[in-house]
């Protein structure tokens, strides 16, 4: 099953696409973590990269072509994607439609998350990410049980550069403009199952809904 999770920045595509992950048991392909992974390993993908990561602003496409290509060729890969993060642009989504098609596959399900800007800039600011597993915490919302602390490996949480508050409302813009499109693309399509969830809220009114859309259409 290939699914994509879309939402501006902070609306919890990378909180609910992995508790989808875990369900489902489907590896996750977070563009965001692999671009901040080789910002940190400073590869010269990284060294290309990190001036757009770091202002708001998209990866060009070429580069995003290129490492979705060599990520979708990998075995694990081959029975079933969850995306969190890509497609960014129309041009990514037509380029992911090409790709899984010369894969005999397709997108099988969107799930559109969403949040107002004022929600998502209130959110960011609380964010706190391990910089080892990538999990996700919110200071008030989802806290770790120790300050600052993975409960799942020990590492110090830290903030994402990105995630100052004008840096956010850029990102938020980008989005507006380069994204949002792409959901209409989505939503036109016949043969995808398509549903949105607000998650404006508390975490776990959010997860309750997707998980009970998911029972309801026997995806779990
Ligand atoms: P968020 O959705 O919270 O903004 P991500 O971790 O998905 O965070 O992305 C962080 C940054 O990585 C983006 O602002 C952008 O610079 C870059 N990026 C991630 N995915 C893509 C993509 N598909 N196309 C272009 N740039 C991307």
């Amino acid at each position: 099953m290939y699914i994509l999770f879309l939402g501006p920045p902070g609306s919890g595509k990378g909180t609910y696409s992995r508790v989808a992950s875990e369900l489902m048991d489907i590896p996750i392909l977070a563009t965001g973590d692999m671009l901040r992974a080789e910002i940190e390993q400073n590869t010269e993908l990284g060294k290309s990269a990190a001036k757009y990561v770091t202002s708001g602003e998209l990866v060009p496409d070429d580069v995003m072509f290129g490492i979705i290509r060599n990520t979708l060729s990998r075995e694990d890969m081959k029975n079933g994607v969850i995306f969190d993060g890509f497609p960014r642009t129309l041009a990514q989504a037509k380029m992911l439609d090409e790709i899984l098609s010369n894969m005999n596959a397709k997108i099988d399900m969107v799930v559109e998350l969403y949040s107002s800007d004022d929600e998502i800039i209130a959110r960011l600011s609380n964010r706190r990410v391990c910089p080892k597993c990538g999990r996700i915490y919110h200071l008030i919302n989802m806290p770790p049980k120790v300050d600052e602390i993975c409960d799942d490996d020990g590492t110090k949480l830290i903030q994402r550069k990105d995630d100052k508050p004008e840096t956010v409302r850029r990102r938020l813009k980008v989005y507006h403009k380069q994204t949002a499109p792409i959901i209409e693309y989505f939503k036109a399509k016949k043969d995808m199952f398509y549903f949105n969830i607000s998650t404006g809220g508390p975490p776990k009114i959010g997860r309750n809904k997707m998980l009970k859309v998911f029972r309801e259409h026997k995806i779990i």
